[in-house]
């Protein structure tokens, strides 16, 4: 029965998957950076050159990102670690209506380690969260996101990048990976 269960999530993640591919992506490119993102998503930004953020809903409705930057003084990666963390106690994510932060969330929270990678030959420090939110006695939302922090010593900017899933871990982290890798911000 627990087999069939996992057999069975696994298959409707590789189905969701597959969703994804199928989706043409298109370009964004203003504020002096650029990703790609999903065509049917709903985009909102705000802000200019110097800082600002930007929110794209996806189609599913299940998955989001959201993109912030800003301009500061040449940071450390103890500084973007720093950051990163900050980030991850602050996020705000909306929930029945209301918008809660994660440390407001009433749930069980779960971190996965610091890792790094290069988001357009940066150091990047980024980090999986799983949110396992008690809706009421008998009701639980989980949530995944991904965050990732890196300064742009080119443009003196510090960027975050968010990817949000309400459908899985393994969603939250392709996708943040594709955003990334797509990503250049000088
Ligand atoms: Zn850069």
């Amino acid at each position: 029965m627990v087999i069939a269960v996992l057999v069975t999530a696994t298959i409707l993640v590789a189905l969701l998957i597959q969703e994804f591919q199928k989706q043409p992506l298109i370009n964004y490119s203003k504020f002096g950076f650029s990703f790609s993102f999903p065509s049917a998503s709903t985009i909102a930004e705000e802000g200019n050159e110097s800082g600002g953020t930007i929110h794209c809903l996806y189609e599913s409705k299940k998955e989001s990102i959201a993109i912030a930057w800003w301009t500061v003084e040449p940071m450390s990666q103890a500084d973007v670690e720093m950051v990163l963390e900050d980030a991850i106690s602050n996020m705000t994510i909306a929930f029945e209506g209301s918008n809660i932060t994660i440390e407001g969330a009433g749930g069980e929270i779960s971190k996965g380690e610091k890792m790094s990678r290069l988001a357009c030959s940066h150091q990047m420090v980024y980090q999986g969260v799983r949110l396992e939110i008690l809706a009421n006695s008998h009701l639980t939302n989980e949530v995944f996101l991904v965050a990732g922090v890196w300064y742009c010593n080119i443009t003196h900017r510090r960027f975050v990048l968010l990817v949000r899933s309400d459908s899985s871990e393994e969603i939250a982290f392709r996708e943040f990976q594709r955003l990334a890798d797509s990503f250049t911000c000088h």
